[in-house]
């Protein structure tokens, strides 16, 4: 177990691509860390440079105090578990867990000792001395994670490691995953595209975009209190609504001009964010969750921040309904529970049918302007 601690970490392909910059990251001992963000952001770079696989231009990498940047990958005493498995297919799964071992020469009752308790965490012990061909994709990821377990390494270190695998078996896996870093308490860093399950599995998640560490924070915190655009975007499935408007009025009573209306922001959110008032007269971007879009009728209190909208889809997702709305030009989007949805069914339909409705922008503290 270890900190893993990376300073101003860049790196610059030989080709001339820069696929990371400035990187700062750091690590506690025994934290699960989720590296997240779209395609090609550098994430993998990232921990193929902690690993030892792949040089760093920049910066410092330093793993349980000591800088690695010049020490081979087999010397970090980290471990690495791949999207591909990369799995010996003539081996048996007892084989494979202990094939790091083996090379190292270790005794054959120590392997022993070591393959079996990993394949009891792993819900492997059945399954010992199969070959992998006679394994399912679940199963042969755990092979994977045993592999890493076995060498009590100082860090995890896992690119996608579930992506092979269909949607159940992911969520599935992910909460394995989650239970056996818990249960070992072995430092961690998983590199995913995948916003949920970085926001399940992460103590803290980083977010990268085009090589750039946007924000580093828990699951709640990006959530509730994104940096910038880019993150607010990015976290939150339907994502938030980001409307464009301006802000006008006076300090007192400061409003947003969104799609030819008018909002007036709640004296609470005032207290709270009295920057706002230093935006006046500039143009803003108000970021409003979907589960904080709620129809007029069903709100209780002020309804001070009241927008007509234009109802153009609606879709079932067994548990959520989600309503699109067009504010003007602005698309909206807002998400009821079933229960809700059913309660207020003839709503929400008869509303398709006259589409113009009116909506309340509940101003949550996680409402960003
Ligand atoms: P993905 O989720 O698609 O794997 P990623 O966020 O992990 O993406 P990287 O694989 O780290 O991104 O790639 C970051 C950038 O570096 C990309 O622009 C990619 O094209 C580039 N890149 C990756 N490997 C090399 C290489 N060997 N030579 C040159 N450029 C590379």
């Amino acid at each position: 177990m270890a900190e893993v601690d990376l300073t101003g970490v860049g790196k610059v392909y030989p080709d001339g691509t820069r696929a990371v910059t400035d990187l700062n990251l750091a690590i506690a001992d025994g934290e699960f860390l989720v590296l997240v963000g779209p395609s090609g952001c550098g994430k993998t770079t990232a921990l193929r440079m902690v690993a030892g696989l792949e040089e760093i231009s920049e910066g410092e990498v330093v793993i349980d105090g000591r800088v690695v940047n010049r020490i081979p990958s087999r010397d970090r005493d980290v471990a690495m578990v791949f999207q591909s498995y990369a799995l010996y297919p003539h081996l048996s799964v007892r084989d494979n867990i202990g094939f790091g071992l083996s090379l190292r020469k270790l005794p054959k009752a120590e392997i022993r000792t070591k393959v079996e308790e990993a394949a009891e965490i792993l819900g492997l012990t059945d399954h010992l001395d199969r070959k992998p061909r006679n394994l399912s994709g679940g199963q042969r990821q755990r092979v994977a994670m045993g592999r890493a377990i076995v060498r009590s390494p100082k860090a995890f270190l896992m690119d996608e490691p579930l992506s092979n695998l269909d949607a159940k078996l992911r969520v599935q896996m992910r909460a394995e995953i989650a239970r056996i870093q818990r249960d070992l308490g072995v430092t961690t860093i998983y590199v995913t595209h995948d916003q949920t399950e970085a926001m399940t599995l992460g103590d803290r998640v980083a977010v990268m975009k085009k090589g750039e560490l946007q924000q580093v924070a828990p699951p709640q915190e990006l959530y509730d209190r994104p940096a910038n655009l880019f993150v607010a975007g990015f976290i939150g499935s339907p994502a938030m609504n980001l409307l464009h408007g301006t802000l006008t009025g006076d300090a007192d009573t400061p409003r947003i001009d969104v799609g030819g209306q008018s909002l007036t922001i709640p004296s609470e959110v005032l207290d709270q964010r009295s920057e706002l008032r230093s935006y006046l007269g500039r143009d803003v971007v108000i970021g409003i969750r979907p589960e904080d879009m709620e129809d007029v009728e069903l709100v209780d209190g002020p309804q001070n921040a009241r927008l007509t909208a234009t109802a153009e889809l609606v879709e079932a997702m067994g548990s959520d309904v989600l309503v699109h709305f067009a504010v003007e030009a602005a698309q909206v989007v807002t998400e009821d529970t079933k229960e809700l949805a059913r309660d207020a069914g003839t709503d929400v339909l008869g509303k398709l049918e006259a589409p113009r409705t009116d909506m309340v922008a509940r101003f949550s503290p996680r409402t960003r302007v």
